[in-house]
């Protein structure tokens, strides 16, 4: 398909799609509040003259964004990355689409006919897991249901037994399990069976990527994507996400003015679904921050890329005054070499300011490099731990399902029993 063919094609999705909408509670309100009938939406140009919808539209009722309730087949939610969960309706016209989608990206980043893949992603209310698990059969690949496991010890031990040479799964797992490989298998995990890994879930720094390949001796690429949406895979130049246009637009703005911001300038990555008939997302925002790689892609593809985001806008949390996000902090530590696993724990003194507990799992650094961590993360984050202490290995808890990895004390929420057992050990400014 050429670029003009693919244009056309989302120029016939858009106005069937726009029929659909008016016929939806959620978006005929808001068209009708905009003054707008659907004479004056007549091509995707006229795409700026809708307004935007969001989370919570639909959070408040999910049932108002469904094109057509008597044709939906599948209820998923999205991960609750952040607090409430989102309900997706799928058609089964949207669950086809859908593992299409993600067989293309997993083409894109390599899988290939004859593949045996461990899909370490999780089954049930998420869709990740049983799209995933469809789109490796489809591609002609073995598929290891392994899901979410009760322990790394379990993933790794399936590694180990089923021999795969591809892995779907959470980079910070992956990274945990090759020291668990070592450990019970006393084998280098660079001789393992696998040898590529697709990443979903999380944003991936370049220096954990490089990481992450050089402990498994893979070729690691990421994925990026919403429950609402749709999905990007990367190809070999492993820069942004290659968007799949067919099946839903993206736009990106200025989320303080709500303008469209020119092509490759940073802003909030807007969608609209162009091919779902379950739930629709018009002008949707994603609360995601990044921006559109310009220009061709060396792989061939005519798809425009996304970067996958490195923050969502209010995902970022304020720590001694400055707003940073798990990204950077991310960066930060995995840029000293040997750090298996690390948290980060924010909480105030006894005097109410903050303080930054940083526990690190490595057996290679050093007291006088420990220094040095706490030097590098004031430089790139503008703030100093108040300590940074090196924990035994594999004792850092693993909290919620991504592996949470920057604990905000400050915040409400109860973080289990688990982390207060840490706490209790190795952080005794804690109560
Ligand atoms: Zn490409």
């Amino acid at each position: 398909m050429t670029r003009e063919e693919l244009l056309k094609l989302q120029e016939k999705k858009f106005k069937r799609i726009m029929k659909l909408a008016f016929g939806t509670p959620l978006y005929s309100g808001k068209f009708k509040e905009a003054g707008l009938r659907p004479a004056d939406i007549t091509s995707i140009k006229d795409l700026d003259k809708l307004p935007f919808s969001s989370k919570q539209d639909i959070v408040k009722d999910y049932r108002a964004a469904i094109a057509d309730p008597n044709d939906l087949s599948v209820f998923h939610t999205t991960s609750g990355t952040s607090g409430t969960p989102t309900v997706v309706g799928y058609t089964n016209n949207d669950v086809e689409t859908q593992i299409s989608n993600e067989t293309r990206n997993i083409l894109t980043a390599g899988f290939k006919k004859g593949d045996t893949v461990i899909n370490t992603s999780m089954y049930g209310m998420f869709f990740a897991g049983i799209c995933f698990h469809e789109a490796v059969r489809r591609i002609g690949a073995v598929v290891v249901p392994s899901g979410k496991q009760a322990t790394g010890r379990q993933q790794a031990d399936m590694i180990h037994f089923y021999r795969p040479n591809g892995v779907i799964g959470i980079a910070q797992f992956l990274l945990k399990w090759a020291s668990l490989y070592e450990e019970m298998f006393g084998e280098d995990p660079r001789e393992s069976s696998l040898e590529r890994g697709y990443a979903l879930g999380e944003p991936v720094p370049e220096v954990k990527r490089k990481l992450i390949e050089d402990v498994w001796d893979i070729d690691l690429r990421i994925g990026y994507g919403l429950t609402e949406v749709g999905s990007g895979g990367e190809c070999e130049e492993k820069f942004g996400v290659h968007w799949l246009e067919d099946l839903s637009f993206v736009e990106v703005i200025d989320p303080e003015t709500d303008e469209r911001v020119p092509e490759g300038e940073r802003g909030e990555l807007v969608y609209t679904t162009l091919s779902r008939t379950g739930t629709l997302a018009i002008r949707y925002r994603s609360r995601d921050s990044s921006y559109l790689v310009s220009g061709d892609c060396s792989c061939g593809r005519i798809t425009r890329r996304v970067m996958p985001p490195e923050y969502r806008l209010d995902g970022l949390i304020k720590i001694k005054g400055t707003l940073t996000s798990p990204f950077a902090i991310d960066s930060a530590i995995f840029s000293y070499k040997g750090v298996r696993d690390y948290l980060v724990v924010v909480g105030e003194d006894s005097s109410g300011l903050d303080r930054i507990d940083v526990f690190v799992d490595s057996d290679s650094l050093t007291p006088s490099q420990l220094e040095s961590l706490s030097d590098r993360f004031g430089g790139k984050l503008w703030f100093n731990p108040s300590s940074v202490k090196v924990v035994e290995k594999d004792s850092i808890p693993v909290i919620g399902r991504k592996g949470k990895k920057l604990i905000d004390l400050r915040a409400e929420g109860d973080y289990g029993d688990e982390l207060n057992t840490f706490l209790e050990k190795y952080g005794e400014s804690f109560d």
